[in-house]
């Protein structure tokens, strides 16, 4: 849980922290950055504004000092002494400027005058008399000549009158040209006379500005000179200028107005001394000083150009850094998750095969069950028979009774099973066990044997053979007579008849469970082939027929003997409809007894212990095939498979045996298929066992024959490792109608899976079983559907007409 929640909110808030220290952290380096170029710029911007100002400095001084050095002169003294009444001339009608203008004396001194301006490198030098009018001036050829003007408002002339050194910057009265205006008191024995006045125009300036971005304003915030001419004629933010009177405005300015320099703080900066410059695309730095004399101020300005690009650099940088931080998360999470799925899948697998391990032992006790139940009836099957019948005689025999053991075989369930379906038969089975006596009761017992053959026991209370036998007929033909009477299947009414087989068993007679088996299996089958139906009991003339089954084991041993067998390969199909392997049967054809299936003989033969001969023979056919198909490209890829008995398997040399056959006749051992019957490997002896792993060793594979209907028991399969489980075909046969035998097919094939076995349904003979087999995921087919049993040619055209397929 927490997990999940981690997954679906961790993602998302990790890159949004990711994003913040991103932002914030490039934020951080970026004004790291720009302050370091700001104090590097600043420092450089102050030592310009510093020499800025020396460079004034010198310039000015020695303009301060010019018009003190000039009013000694001894014309300009006299001129002022002479020229000092301004009243005199005007009474006399005269206008100022044309009276002094043509005064000879006057008029040399204004050419001195201009030609001492040249000189000094200055604009206009000229002097003021005591009434403050210019008597006489450098520029006095000129349009713009001051000789004649009142210039008293002027604080150069109002401060030197008094006898101090003054100067100003003003705009020319007459030239309209903004300059620096120095003056000095003109004495003459200690009284002033006059005002000595020394010009420069503002423009002079230019040059020192020009290696600067520099601009200077006056003392009303005016942009009187700058080295950039788009400034000129601005006012700063703010401007004395704005609180000046009209009046005031146009005596010193001449206009009302200016436009405004815009300089704005740095949009966004973090630094307050970056500012906007009107439209300039980088932010500037500045600073101001008076230059000197207090007049002016200088304004220096440093362009710092750098601060967009760290700024443009930093947005980039965050953005990489927030990409790559998430992409790095965004593979981390995905590593994350991936080992959560990991840890989750495992823990998956390992709950599944808790439940299989859980299910497994489950259908252990299941199978266990069904070893000894008929998953029909419900009845005991035939090796619970054979077991309660090793208990139970030693019993009977031990208090004198006697026993009646009844065979009964349904005469015409086939023909039901034909003409109604197998429903209706195994309906019928289960109505037959039904009637049987009671098997609760305590003298009864019941079992099914096999298809349609029922065992019945009845432990008689006679104490006489002969007793025993009238009892025993008249409990048969109870028996025969409810087992006979109408069934009812889909409003059908069917009779059917029964051939019953009876021998007695106790005191003197016959004690052997098979040789019983033996003796009711020959009498009811007189019964059925003698007396078509009915009650038939062991009798000398059965023992006769019993007799002739003896006949056939001597034809067996002298068969064995004379080699009068023949070897068919029956093919096995796998889920691409190509051969997958093929098993080995043996036929048997007497000169007397004919055709005999090997499902008589080969019990017999184990009954008489000659099965070992039978298998080695048979082991010796299968590996020349294998040793020849060993040789063929095709062939070689199709394994042989060969039944062993339990006899044979349990013998010390037995894997010897099979070896050194194989490798006589040049078979591959992983080319042999050896089967087991469960029965087989139940039998759990060392011998087993050493066999097992040696055959593994050897690279043998083994296959459980006929799986399911032994006692099934997972111990031995964990503990054997076979390659193969081949589903007995009595599943295969009722799956489509039963649903207990599909759910064991089902079952065996799930766990083959999980215990990594392949599957192999045998006697598939329909298309429909074939088809519910390959989708339950059967690997393997072997049936008369696909082929029956073939001679060893016949079987290798087959092999190679599927392929051609
Ligand atoms: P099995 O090992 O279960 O062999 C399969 C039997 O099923 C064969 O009978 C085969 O002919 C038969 N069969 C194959 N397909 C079908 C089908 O679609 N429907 C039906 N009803 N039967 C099918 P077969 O050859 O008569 O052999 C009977 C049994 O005899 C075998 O059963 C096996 O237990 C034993 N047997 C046969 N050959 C040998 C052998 O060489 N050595 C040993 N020890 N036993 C053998
Ligand atoms: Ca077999
Ligand atoms: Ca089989």
């Amino acid at each position: 849980m927490t997990l999940k929640l981690h997954g679906r909110y961790l993602f998302p808030l990790l890159v949004a922290i990711w994003c913040l220290i991103s932002w914030y952290g490039t934020s951080w380096y970026a004004d790291q950055k720009s302050n370091s170029v700001i104090t590097s710029n600043q420092e450089a911007m102050e030592s310009d504004s510093l020499a800025l100002f020396q460079a004034f400095e010198e310039r000015l001084n020695y303009l301060a000092s010019l018009p003190a050095l000039i009013s000694r002169d001894p014309r300009i003294i006299k001129a002022v002494e002479r020229y000092s009444h301004v009243q005199a001339i005007r009474a006399a009608g005269n206008d100022l400027k044309a009276y002094w203008s043509n005064q000879p004396d006057l008029a040399m001194l204004n050419r001195e005058l201009n030609a001492l301006a040249n000189e000094l490198a200055v604009d206009v030098i000229f002097v003021l008399n005591a009434e403050g009018y210019s008597i006489a001036s450098s520029n006095s050829e000129t349009s713009g000549s001051i000789v004649g003007t009142k210039l008293t408002d002027r604080h150069y002339y109002q401060a030197a009158i008094k006898g101090e050194k003054a100067h100003q910057y003003a705009v020319g009265r007459k030239t309209n040209v903004p300059g620096l205006y120095y003056s000095a008191p003109i004495t003459l024995n200690g009284e002033r006379h006059g005002v000595m006045v020394v010009k420069l125009d503002i423009l002079n300036f230019q040059s020192l500005l020009a290696p600067y971005h520099a601009y200077l304003t006056d003392n009303n915030d005016v942009i009187v000179l700058s080295s950039h001419s788009s400034y000129l004629q601005h006012i700063l933010n703010n401007a004395r200028f704005l609180s000046l009177s009209e009046e005031e405005r146009q005596l010193q300015y001449k206009r009302s107005e200016f436009p405004v320099l815009p300089v704005q703080p740095w949009n966004g900066g973090t630094t307050i001394s970056l500012l906007r410059l009107g439209d300039l695309p980088y932010p500037v730095l500045t600073t101001e000083r008076q230059i000197p004399g207090g007049d002016l101020v200088s304004h220096l300005f440093q362009a710092v150009p750098e601060i967009p690009l760290i700024q443009r650099e930093r947005y980039i940088f965050a953005t990489i850094t927030a990409l790559a931080g998430i992409a790095v998360l965004y593979m981390l999470m995905q590593l994350i998750n991936y080992l959560q799925n990991l840890h989750r899948s495992k823990s998956y697998a390992e709950a599944e095969s808790l439940k299989l391990q859980e299910s497994l032992s489950d259908r252990e006790n299941e199978l266990r069950r069904l070893a000894f139940v008929d998953t029909l009836t419900q009845l005991p099957n035939r090796n619970a028979l054979l077991g309660h019948l090793a208990t139970l005689i030693p019993e009977t025999l031990s208090d004198g009774r006697y026993g009646a053991l009844f065979l009964i075989n349904m005469d015409s369930l086939k023909l039901i099973n034909d003409r109604l379906g197998h429903t209706a038969g195994d309906h019928i089975l289960t109505e037959i066990a039904v009637r049987l006596p009671d098997a609760a009761a305590r003298n009864n017992y019941v079992a099914r044997l096999a298809g349609d053959e029922f065992v019945v026991i009845h432990l008689t209370t006679a104490a006489t053979e002969q007793a025993a036998t009238i009892a025993a007929k008249q409990f048969g033909h109870d028996m025969l007579s409810r087992i006979t009477a109408p069934y009812l299947v889909n409003d059908h009414t069917v009779h059917m008849t029964a051939s019953v087989g009876v021998t007695l068993f106790g005191s003197k007679l016959t004690v052997e469970p098979d040789a019983l088996l033996a003796e009711v299996d020959a009498a009811m089958y007189e019964a059925k082939h003698s007396h078509r139906g009915g009650i038939h009991f062991f009798d000398d003339q059965v023992r006769q027929a019993l007799e002739g089954r003896a006949e056939m084991a001597n034809r067996l041993l002298f068969a064995v003997r004379a080699n009068h067998f023949f070897q068919v390969y029956q093919p096995q199909i796998n889920q691409e409809g190509r051969v997958a392997g093929v098993e080995a049967l043996i036929r048997w054809q007497d000169d007397i007894l004919g055709n005999v299936s090997p499902a008589t003989f080969i019990p017999l033969a184990e009954t008489l212990h000659i099965i070992a001969d039978i298998d080695r023979w048979v082991l010796t056919q299968a590996c020349i095939t294998a040793g020849q198909w060993q040789k063929d490209p095709v062939l070689r890829e199709v394994p042989i498979s060969i039944n062993v008995s339990g006899e044979f398997f349990s013998m010390k040399g037995f894997v010897d045996e099979i070896a050194s056959a194989a490798s006589l006749h040049n078979a591959e051992p992983s080319q042999l298929m050896i089967e087991l019957t469960e029965g087989t490997l139940i039998a759990d002896s060392e011998q087993n066992q050493r066999n097992m792993a040696e055959l593994h060793r050897r690279g043998f594979k083994v296959a459980i024959d006929d799986f399911g209907t032994g006692n099934s028991s997972l111990s031995y399969m964990r503990r054997f490792n076979v390659d193969q489980l081949k589903i007995d075909q009595s599943f295969i046969r009722d799956m489509l109608s039963d649903e207990r035998s599909l759910s064991i097919v089902e079952f065996i094939i799930k766990l083959a899976n999980s215990l990594n076995y392949n599957t192999l349904a045998e006697g598939v003979e329909t298309t429909e079983q074939h088809l519910r087999l390959k989708t339950l995921g059967c690997d393997l087919f072997q049936g008369f559907l696909f082929s029956k049993p073939l001679a060893q040619d016949g079987c290798e055209s087959y092999i190679r007409s599927l392929l051609e397929q």
